[in-house]
């Protein structure tokens, strides 16, 4: 069994639905050990779109890395995620932060994820479910990363769980 970090994104429909569907979908493969509470934030990137919710999650899974990877894509093609151009608006965007400590750097998947230090939408949900956990290059824990992080979008705690 491994640990991963999952982030999840979302701001097309019930976004509080599309969450809650990816977790039974992520729970229906493996274990959902931890949650982070939901953070609404404007998009980062491409500004004109809705604003997202956004959380993280602890996951055990038996998956290596690519067989995560292809879990999470069936996921959001499941959930109907119609890819479109670059970081715009998703009915749900899932992405591995990380997976125990290790560093791949392929054509198909980087680990830990390659903007996971820019994104306060990244950072601040992770903080609540793995603060102490520490970059394998970067030498640094989640939360000496965000006290560094330079990204000034706001991340606006909606509520208590999902
Ligand atoms: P970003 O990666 O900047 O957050 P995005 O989530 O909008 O952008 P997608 O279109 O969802 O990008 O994904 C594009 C590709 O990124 C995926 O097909 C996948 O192969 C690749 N990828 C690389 N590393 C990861 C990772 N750690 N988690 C998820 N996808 C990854
Ligand atoms: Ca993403
Ligand atoms: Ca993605």
């Amino acid at each position: 069994m491994a640990i991963s970090h999952i982030h999840i994104g979302t701001n097309q429909g019930d976004l509080r639905a599309n969450l809650r569907a990816a977790i039974d979908k992520l729970e229906a493969q493996g274990t959902v050990l931890d949650k982070s509470h939901i953070y609404e934030t404007e998009a980062w990137g491409k500004q004109d779109q809705p604003n997202f919710y956004n959380m993280a999650v602890t996951y055990e899974t038996k998956l290596d890395p690519h067989a995560l990877l292809k879990l999470v894509n069936d996921i959001e093609d499941e959930l109907g995620r119609v890819r479109k151009e670059k970081w715009s608006e998703r009915i749900i965007d899932l992405d591995i932060i990380t997976y125990e400590d290790k560093v791949i750097s392929d054509d198909t998947l980087t680990i830990p994820h390659r903007h996971m230090t820019e994104r306060n939408f990244v950072l601040v949900p992770m903080i609540e479910i793995a603060g102490e956990w520490m970059h394998p290059t970067l030498e640094k824990t989640i939360d000496d990363i965000y006290v560094e992080c330079l990204d000034r979008c706001e991340v606006i705690f909606i509520e208590k769980g999902i």
